[in-house]
C-alpha cells in the first residue's frame, strides 16, 4: 500500500487521538469516584439498617414498660385493697386473716420484681436512646459523604465526557484528510491489535510492540520508498518513519 509521507505522519495523530479516546471511554468505565460512590452508599444503607433495628428496639421497650407499669398500678391497687380489708376489723376469722396477709407479702415482693423490672427497662431505654442519636448523627454525615461523592462522581463523567468530545471532534478533523484504503487498514489493524493500528518507528524501535528492530529490518525501513507503508515485522502494525527513526 501507498500512501503519502505526510499522511502516513497524520496516521499517528489519529492513533494518538483513538488511544486518547480509549482511555478516556476504560476511566469512565471504572471511574475510583464511582467505587467511592458505592461505598458511601453501601455504609449508608447499613447505618440505616442499624437504625431501623434500633427503632424497633425502642417501640419494644415502650410497649414493656407500659405494660410493666401497668401491672405495677394492679399489684399496687390491690394491695392496697388488701391492706384496707385488714384494717378495717370486718375479718375475724384467722385463717382468713392469715391468707390475707400472706397475699400483701406476696404482692410487695411481686410489686419489687416488677420495679426491678422497670428499672431495668429504663437503663435499656436510655441506652438504646443513645445508640439512636449516635446512629442519627452518623447517618447524617453518611448522607453528606455520599452527596459529596455522587457530585464528585457527576463532575468526573462531565470532565471525561468534555475530554471526549474534544477528541472525538479532533478524530474527525483528522479522518477527513486521510484516503479511505490507508484508513481501513489502519482500523483494521487497530481492532486486531489491542487498539493500536500506526506507531512511530523511533531510534530503530517500533513503539507499537517496542521491539528493536533488527539491522536487516532497519536496512529494508531505510531503502524503501517514502510513499510505501511499511509494516513492523514482528507486530504487523503499520509502521511510520519519523525524523527521529534512527534510519
Ligand atoms: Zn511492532
Amino acid at each position: 500500500m501507498k500512501a503519502e509521507p505526510a499522511h502516513q505522519l497524520r496516521l499517528l495523530d489519529l492513533q494518538e487521538t483513538d488511544t486518547e479516546r480509549d482511555r478516556l471511554n476504560r476511566l469512565l468505565r471504572a471511574l475510583p469516584e464511582e467505587e467511592q460512590l458505592r461505598q458511601c452508599e453501601a455504609r449508608l444503607t447499613e447505618l440505616r439498617d442499624q437504625l431501623a433495628v434500633t427503632e424497633t428496639e425502642l417501640r419494644d421497650l415502650d410497649r414493656e414498660q407500659r405494660k410493666v407499669e401497668r401491672d405495677i398500678d394492679q399489684v399496687r391497687a390491690r394491695a392496697e385493697r388488701n391492706t384496707q380489708r385488714m384494717e378495717s376489723g370486718q375479718i375475724s376469722s384467722p385463717r382468713e386473716l392469715e391468707s390475707l396477709q400472706a397475699e400483701i407479702e406476696l404482692l410487695a415482693r411481686r410489686q419489687s420484681e416488677l420495679e426491678d423490672i422497670a428499672l431495668e427497662l429504663m437503663e435499656r431505654r436510655e441506652e438504646a436512646d443513645k445508640r439512636r442519636a449516635d446512629l442519627d448523627r452518623k447517618v447524617t454525615e453518611a448522607v453528606e459523604e455520599r452527596d459529596d461523592a455522587e457530585n464528585r462522581r457527576s463532575e468526573a463523567v462531565l470532565r471525561i465526557k468534555d475530554e471526549l468530545d474534544s477528541a472525538t471532534q479532533r478524530r474527525s478533523r483528522i479522518v477527513k484528510e486521510l484516503p479511505e484504503d490507508l484508513l481501513n487498514l489502519y482500523e483494521r489493524l487497530r481492532e486486531q491489535y489491542a487498539g493500536i493500528g500506526a506507531a512511530a518507528l523511533r531510534y530503530g524501535r517500533c513503539e507499537g510492540c517496542k521491539l528493536q528492530l533488527s539491522a536487516a529490518e532497519l536496512r529494508e525501513m531505510r531503502l524503501a520508498p517514502p510513499e510505501e507503508v511499511t509494516r513492523c515485522e514482528n507486530c504487523r502494525r503499520i509502521l511510520v518513519r519519523v525524523a527521529d527513526s534512527g534510519l
